[in-house]
């Protein structure tokens, strides 16, 4: 038998964007409903790297990240823990001088953004930072930045929304979405029917077929970035670090254990995601030069997750161009999960006001399509494409 809920808002997926969406719905005072098919928080929000950075971002996204720097340093008062949340710094490393401009020009460009980037030369950076490789010829450190713990954080969320009064359904596979002229009307496999006015796509890696559905399709395909930690060791780095170019990054917590991610895994399936051997090899191997005293460390687990990415690695966030009453926010190309608190409040925001206070025009789905310049059509739609678990975004 199925239950019927009526509310204000629907919210596919409970990561830390969709949490957070129904997190401030709830506490705006709108009846909002969290549906998520496996467990708030067992995806990407919950498995990746715990990177709570704004240094590197395209500017395109740093008033979003800077107020998403604002909701960090709430955190505890906004979901009753502090993650292991620290304000640590993120310390960029360059390679090479030619890297090392690079860094140059993007504390330049970023200027009046708020991030105080603070330039290191080679023995700045030793004398800072005495574990660093010879590789490393210099660094970008942003002082304010740092890490969490993923598996803390992203679940979190999704408590405090149901503290906050949103209905939170977990085990909950979205399996038909349809329009009937007035509302949504969205079904599960577990049983439930809701009806809303508005509709929130925040779906992940798995998005891509509910924008589909509403015509506006995206290349969105899926990738999968290796994570491994070691067993805990002396403590040795309070930064979290990364490197000009890409390739490897890495975080020392608390107990010891370092925490490093770089290249890409592959997909067990739809939904899950593993490392793989070479990925792995690669960090390790990596991982010694740029900080020598992980040699000789064990890796105790390695992992992945499923990330969604469109080909010019901005997030789809914002209105449906077709849709009155859809809201996407999907597509974060392996850096969500700082800007996600932000990206969520964003779409609560135009549930609430009809806009954000932070324009998301940069991430408007229109970019991948034709605006059609047609009224919107207000017939229902039939024939949906159903949510399976099994269906692939790319
Ligand atoms: C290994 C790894 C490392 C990363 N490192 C960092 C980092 O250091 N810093 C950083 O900022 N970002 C990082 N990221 C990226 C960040 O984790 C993501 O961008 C962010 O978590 C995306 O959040 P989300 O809510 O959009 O997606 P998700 O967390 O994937 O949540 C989407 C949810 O939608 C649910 N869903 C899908 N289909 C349905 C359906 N039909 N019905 C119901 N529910 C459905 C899924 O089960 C899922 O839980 C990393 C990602 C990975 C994978």
């Amino acid at each position: 038998m199925s239950t019927l809920i009526e509310t204000d808002a629907i919210v596919i997926g409970g990561g830390i964007v969709g949490a957070s969406a129904a997190l401030t719905l709830a506490l705006k005072g709108k009846r909002v409903a969290l549906l998520e098919r496996d467990f708030c928080g067992s995806h990407s929000s919950g498995v990746n790297y715990g990177g709570v950075r704004r240094q590197g971002r395209p500017l395109s996204q740093l008033p979003l990240s800077q107020r998403a720097h604002q909701i960090w340093g709430n955190l505890r008062e906004l979901i009753g823990i502090d993650g292991e949340y620290q304000r640590s710094g993120h310390l960029k490393l360059a390679r090479s001088e030619q890297d090392m401009n690079a860094l140059r020009a993007y504390a330049e460009a970023s200027q009046g953004f708020g991030l105080d980037l603070q330039l290191l030369d080679r023995d700045q950076l030793r004398a800072r930072y005495p574990w660093a490789g010879d590789v490393a010829v210099g660094a970008s450190l942003c002082a304010d930045d740092g890490h969490a713990n993923p598996r803390l954080v992203s679940p979190a969320f999704a408590r405090a929304a149901r503290r906050a009064g949103a209905l939170v359904f977990e085990q909950a596979p979205v399996s038909d979405v349809s329009h009937d002229g007035n509302v949504f009307v969205v079904s599960t496999t577990s049983g439930l029917t809701l009806r809303a006015t508005w509709l929130l796509n925040c779906a992940g890696a798995w998005a891509a077929a509910l924008a589909a559905q509403f015509n506006e399709p995206v290349p969105m395909y899926s990738g999968y970035p290796a994570m491994l930690v070691t067993e805990p060791l002396p403590m040795f780095m309070d930064v979290s670090t990364g490197v000009e170019g890409g390739g490897i990054y890495a975080r020392q917590v608390a107990r010891g254990n370092c925490v490093l991610g770089g290249g890409q895994g592959f997909a067990l399936d739809p939904a899950r995601a593993r490392p793989g051997q070479a990925a792995v090899l690669d960090i390790l191997r990596n991982a010694v030069e740029l900080y020598p005293p992980l040699a000789g460390a064990q890796a105790i687990r390695t992992w992945s997750g499923t990330e969604g990415y469109l080909p010019d690695r901005e997030p789809v966030l914002g209105p449906s161009l077709n849709r009155p009453g859809l809201l996407h926010g999907f597509g974060f190309a392996g850096a969500g999960f700082q800007i996600g608190p932000a990206a969520g409040e964003a779409l609560a925001e135009w549930v609430c006001d009809g806009a954000s206070r932070i324009s998301l025009d940069a991430f408007s789905i229109g970019r991948f399509q034709q605006i059609v310049l047609q009224p919107p059509a207000i017939e229902p739609v039939t024939n949906v494409i159903p949510l399976h678990r099994g269906r692939s975004s790319i």
